[in-house]
């Protein structure tokens, strides 16, 4: 099926955005020190179709570090390079049930990365990105990302200097994957990228694009330039479906049935398939890191719109 018409979309967005702007529950992450400044008033809803009608409304040009929406999009990068079989064979590709830092995951599953969206999983993924050294996977990288979003993503360098000042716990995770010969390159400069690749700077408009090009078999649908391949976008959505809202992916899909990628600094990005993409930021988050105004307008518009995956009517 199709989306419906506008003025039927605007509708919507506009009505999911008024009634959960008002919901002022949850927390800003302050983990990493620089986050905790963001306005928790903040609230942005976008939608991409893809045949690249773009629909808004609220604070979707505001700019916040994409976080871990990024291991989505790298994900997609790696099995582009690497294959489908590589990286159900390297990295893995089931829920840990645990937190997305947890260390106990990677002790109990003898030191396997387990998935691309846990902090484990995701830093063993940037290791496998082309390149021979770490500038050179920086590189290819964010040339990836600004792909998918379709311009040029500039780096927030006061949250990259913030979070590589007190990401101990990834520093240890990454040593800890090495000790296990499970990361394939030299952790510190591993886990260098991977605080650069959260730290890149997005809009919710920019993360409804991204989502498009992966509903839209690798086309990005507002530059018409292909990024990857169909092949690598089912193989992305599966991984986001299974593990994309951190331990609490079962329920998001009990709810909203869409796969989808949420990060601490608030954004949500969630793909219909065939249809198009919602990208949303709030900075409040629950308990996991979903934004809950981000969540709760998603639920609202998977219902309105019809986008979820499991429905028959
Ligand atoms: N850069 C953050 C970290 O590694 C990303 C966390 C997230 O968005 O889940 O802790």
């Amino acid at each position: 099926g199709e989306l419906p018409a506008e003025p039927r979309v605007t509708a919507l967005l506009n009505q999911a955005h008024a009634r959960w702007a008002e919901v002022t529950a949850g927390e800003v992450a302050d983990y990493i020190p620089a986050l905790a400044e963001a306005d928790p008033a903040l609230f942005g809803l976008s939608l991409t179709e893809v045949d690249g009608t773009v629909h808004r409304v609220g604070d979707t040009a505001a700019a916040f570090t994409i976080q871990s929406i990024s291991k989505a999009f790298v994900l997609a990068l790696v099995c582009e390079a690497i294959g489908h079989e590589e990286v159900h064979r390297i990295v893995g590709v089931n829920n840990t049930g645990l937190p997305f830092n947890s260390v106990i995951a990677l002790e109990l599953n003898d030191g396997s990365p387990m998935n691309p969206m846990v902090n484990a999983g995701a830093i063993a993924t940037t290791a496998l990105m082309p390149g021979t050294s770490a500038q050179e996977k920086w590189w290819t990288l964010h040339e990836g990302l600004s792909r998918f979003a379709g311009r040029s993503l500039e780096l927030d360098e006061r949250v990259l200097r913030s979070e590589s000042a007190s990401n101990h716990r990834n520093q240890g995770i990454a040593d800890l994957l090495t000790s296990y010969d499970r990361l394939y390159a030299d952790p510190a400069e591993m886990v260098d990228v991977y605080t650069r690749q959260c730290s890149l700077l997005v809009t919710a408009d920019d993360l409804a694009t991204m989502g498009a090009t992966l509903a839209d078999g690798g086309i990005n649908p507002v530059t018409g330039e292909r990024v990857v391949t169909p092949e690598v976008c089912r193989d992305t959505l599966s991984v986001l479906a299974a593990c994309g809202m951190y331990e609490l992916s079962g329920e998001w899909l009990f709810e909203i049935g869409l796969p989808a990628k949420s990060g601490v600094s608030g954004g949500i990005v969630a793909i219909a398939p065939g249809k198009g993409a919602l990208g949303a930021f709030s900075p409040p988050l629950d308990r996991a890191g979903n934004s809950v105004r981000g969540q709760r307008a998603c639920a609202a518009l998977s219902r309105a719109l019809g986008l979820n995956l499991f429905a028959s009517r």
